[in-house]
């Protein structure tokens, strides 16, 4: 993928009101994220699986009969596989077929913002993921390798929906984003929704199991959707090899190995959302950030801040967020220790001057 993409060493973030300026994700020169266009993964991944892989295009599965197991495909009529994997995204139809008529837990969020997607033909500062914070209006754009950015809009969906006079938001609200073709992108472009999936049966006996966001769609504000449908392919594999003889014990070690993990993403995903939209711009914010960064170079390989963790490590997620918070704990204990040494120190030194 390496020639596709472009190394992202941080955020580029442009306060409304001030200048710009980078936060690099870490002190280590290889914390650093890649930025890829959607479609050019998926014709990499195509033409990568295609010597052993037959794809059949514009072929929707109309259905499921998940205990035979078989599927009926448009243009296709039934198929009866060995199994059925449903990696058909956060709106899956093997999904709702696997859960229908059993008492299964699945619940969808919808964040009531939406996103659109804009086009800005050139930046000064590729290596970066730009970050326009705001309140009402968010916008992060993704570095591509002709020098341009693909920029996402998050805004309330109503206002999105029917924003009345969009250049002159623009220059209120992200004034160094100039793209020469707004209003006619804006128009042209659909509003996306944002959902949260999170749902109790992620498999059917041997014969369906569920990858990606079929399973465990989350807000895309920590970058880790895809990287954790990548995650469950690794993990599915190894479980699939280490129950050679019996697949329904492999579906269900997947699930155990995976779920809890894919929750607190979705917890840490919806979290991101508020540091993006308010915290970026806090300076206690940025303090705790300093804080973060000073702590990892006092103490290499032992402090780790959370974002590092998630975004720079193949650590589990639930592991990496039992870490951070061990380590805040440690903080707080620490200052707190600070706090009554000092105030032990004071009072003794009252009582000193006092006996004086
Ligand atoms: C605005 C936005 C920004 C994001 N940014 C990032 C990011 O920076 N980093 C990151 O890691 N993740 C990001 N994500 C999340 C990422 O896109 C998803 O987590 C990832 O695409 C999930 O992959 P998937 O294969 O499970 O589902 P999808 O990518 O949704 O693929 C599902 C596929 O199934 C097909 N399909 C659907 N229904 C059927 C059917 N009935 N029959 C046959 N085929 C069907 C669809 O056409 C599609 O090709 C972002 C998401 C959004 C919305």
């Amino acid at each position: 993928m390496r020639p596709h993409t472009v190394p992202m060493r941080g955020r580029y973030v442009h306060p409304r009101d001030g200048e710009p300026f980078f936060q690099p994700y870490g002190q280590d020169p290889t914390e650093i994220l890649y930025s890829i266009r959607r479609d050019v993964l998926a014709r990499v991944l195509v033409e990568q699986a295609a010597p052993n892989v037959r794809f059949h295009f514009n072929a929707p599965c109309t259905g499921i009969e998940r205990d035979i197991p078989a599927l009926t495909v448009t243009g296709h009529g039934r198929l009866t596989p060995d199994y059925i994997v449903g990696a058909d995204g956060a709106f899956s139809t093997v999904r709702q077929e696997t859960h229908r008529g059993l008492p299964a837990d699945f619940r969808q969020d919808f964040l009531d913002w939406g996103y659109k997607e804009l086009h800005l033909p050139k930046t000064d500062h590729l290596e970066a993921l730009h970050v326009w914070p705001g309140e009402r209006g968010l916008m992060v754009a993704h570095p591509n390798v002709d020098a341009s950015l693909t920029c996402t809009l998050f805004m309330p969906y109503a206002e999105l929906a029917a924003l009345p006079d969009v250049p002159g938001f623009f220059r209120r609200n992200f004034p160094s984003a100039e793209i020469p073709d707004l209003a006619d992108q804006f128009a042209a472009n659909p509003v996306g929704h944002l959902v949260t999936v999170r749902t109790s049966h992620w498999r059917h006996a041997d014969r369906v199991v569920l990858i990606g966001d079929a399973c465990h769609a989350v807000y895309p504000f920590y970058g880790q959707g895809m990287n954790s449908a990548f995650e469950d392919c690794v993990v599915l594999d190894t479980c699939l090899a280490a129950h050679p003889a019996d697949r329904a014990a492999a579906f269900a070690a997947y699930q155990r190995a995976r779920k809890p993990h894919t929750d607190v993403l979705a917890d840490l995903s919806e979290d991101n959302f508020v540091e993006l939209r308010d915290r970026l711009r806090s300076p206690l914010h940025r303090a705790k950030k300093q804080l973060d960064t000073l702590l990892s170079r006092a103490f290499p390989g032992r402090w780790h801040p959370l974002y590092t963790m998630i975004s720079h490590t193949t650590m589990p997620y639930g592991d990496a967020l039992d870490r951070a918070r061990a380590q805040d704990r440690l903080v707080l204990r620490t200052a707190l220790a600070g706090l009554l040494a000092g105030a032990a120190v004071l009072a003794a030194w009252k009582r000193r001057r006092h006996v004086q």
